[in-house]
């Protein structure tokens, strides 16, 4: 076996960790074209390959139309487990043990469908993909900026319900350089004061004061995205003191032209000095890529080792909202697997 497709196979088999993906954006190909199909069709997609097609967009605005689009063959509560199912399924084949996942279900209001109803049935699904193929994950209710702090309080009201029973901590989403993070303090607050976990996007479309508005109005524990960190290197000496942890997601931050290429990405500088660097996928079907293929770019185009991956995914537990004992339970059956793939293949 060459070095290149050893390093391939075993990236494929390690135990992994997610801990920011959006579950909408993640329905696997096949899923999603049976929806679209069980929704009356569309006529400009008649084929798996034809949605492939469709969902390749050409900048940001028409990722969002796409999104738009594909969303309106969700109709249905019930549609949420299929979903979770099927997104989980998809991990479970890349052997990701945990995931916590944003659900924004926010998006699907204006044709009747209620939060309360939305995360029953992800429950539901993320439930039957634990005894089906024993994969774990949380939800993250995801906030809108756009939408304002009335409406992020009421998600507040309508989801503490869930807590503890699949739903762990909220988001913030939505257009990070049109709405700044500020208005969101009281969210935040009250969220804490109630037992949900705090993240939120930031340092993604917009720079360092946006990640310190995370960080310090909000009191987020860990950063979605931050990868524009690197433009302030007081946030970068904070980050590492502190050891917050950076949801990155490559793949993601390329296709959105945040970064012109994989080598002007800050991922390497920042694991390299020391910052709580973590590996995600964001909307692996919109972005063409997974889990797998996140770490395989590392691997290829970064230089990462197969120890600095391990690491990272070693990162990822202690930077998920799961108690110190569900850690140390994850860490050692991640040592475990890691040892016996270095006995298979190196
Ligand atoms: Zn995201």
């Amino acid at each position: 076996m060459s070095s290149a497709t050893k390093i391939e196979v075993i990236i494929q088999k390690a135990p992994k960790i997610e801990l920011h993906l959006h579950l909408e954006g993640a329905i696997p190909i096949e899923t999603l074209y049976a929806l679209i199909q069980r929704r009356g069709g569309d006529p400009t997609v008649n084929s798996i390959e034809d949605l492939e097609q469709k969902l390749t967009y050409t900048d940001f605005a028409h990722f969002i139309e796409l999104w738009i689009w594909k969303n309106t063959f969700i109709t249905e509560e019930r549609d949420f487990e299929d979903i979770a199912y099927q997104v989980l399924r998809n991990l479970s084949e890349q052997n990701v043990k945990y995931i916590e996942a944003f659900y924004s279900p926010g998006d699907y209001a204006h044709k009747g469908l209620t939060v309360q109803g939305i995360t029953e049935y992800l429950i539901k699904g993320k439930e039957r993909a634990r005894r089906d193929f024993g994969i774990r994950s949380e939800l993250i209710v995801d906030i809108v900026r756009g939408d304002g702090v009335d409406v992020g309080m009421q998600r507040l009201d309508e989801t503490e319900h869930y807590l503890g029973k699949g739903l762990i901590g909220i988001g913030l989403g939505g257009s990070e350089h049109k709405f700044p993070a500020d208005p969101y303090a009281p969210v935040y607050k009250e969220a804490r004061r109630r037992g949900f976990r705090l993240t939120a996007h930031a340092g993604e479309a917009a720079g360092p004061p946006s990640i310190w508005a995370a960080i310090r109005k909000l009191g987020c524990e860990r950063i979605g995205h931050g990868a524009r960190a690197h433009e302030d290197p007081k946030l970068i000496a904070y980050l590492k003191e502190k050891q917050i942890p950076l949801e990155l997601c490559v793949v993601s931050n390329i296709r959105t032209k945040v970064f012109e290429s994989f080598e002007s990405h800050p991922i390497r500088q920042y694991y390299d000095r020391g910052l709580m660097v973590t590996v995600n996928s964001d909307d692996p079907v919109m972005f063409n890529t997974t889990l797998t293929q996140e770490y395989m770019v590392l691997a290829q185009k970064l230089n990462f080792t197969l120890e600095d991956l391990r690491q990272m995914t070693m990162n990822g537990v202690v930077a998920s909202f799961l108690s110190e004992k569900e850690k140390e339970s994850i860490k050692d059956q991640f040592t475990r697997e890691w040892q016996q793939l270095q006995e298979q293949h190196m």
